[in-house]
């Protein structure tokens, strides 16, 4: 299944957290990473006032369920020191699944398409990066 992950951290070092975050998603079983966007600078949406946001999106290959590929966001979250004290609050590292091939999933812990990424520029930008990018010229 090819799936599109959101990564966004505004606390600590933020690249650095982001390059963890691929590190983890790479050594994950049953995660391939396809590609990577750039990387933006983005500013803070509700949540009381913080840093800015480094964002990118990530390709990948998997076939974990989007539930069990949710736990394995999760467990590199915690992993990397997120903690969740304040709702829309600064964080080391944010995970979503932003798509999951054309599935749509509407769970209550778990709804994808995200539903909040149409009206995020920082995820619809990188996004739309690594969609028109060509694959391969063989
Ligand atoms: P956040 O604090 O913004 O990372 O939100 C995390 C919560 O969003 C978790 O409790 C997830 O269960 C829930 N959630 C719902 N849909 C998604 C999704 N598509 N990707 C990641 N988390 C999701």
């Amino acid at each position: 299944m090819d799936v599109f992950i959101g990564v966004g951290s505004n606390l600590g070092d933020r690249l650095v957290n982001i390059q963890k975050a691929i590190d983890c998603l790479k050594a994950s079983v049953g995660i391939e990473i396809i590609k990577l966007s750039s990387i933006i600078v983005s500013d803070p949406q509700g949540g009381p006032p913080q840093d800015k946001y480094l964002n990118c999106v990530i390709k990948i290959k998997t076939y974990l369920s989007a539930r069990d590929l949710l736990n394995t966001l999760q467990t590199i979250e915690k992993k990397l020191g997120r903690k969740r004290l304040v709702e829309n609050g600064p964080r080391t590292i944010d995970l979503d699944i932003l798509l999951y091939g054309d599935d749509a999933v509407n769970e209550e812990d778990l709804v994808i398409p995200h539903p909040r990424m149409r009206q995020r520029e920082f995820v619809m930008g990188p996004l739309k990066e690594i969609l028109n990018s060509v694959e391969r010229i063989a």
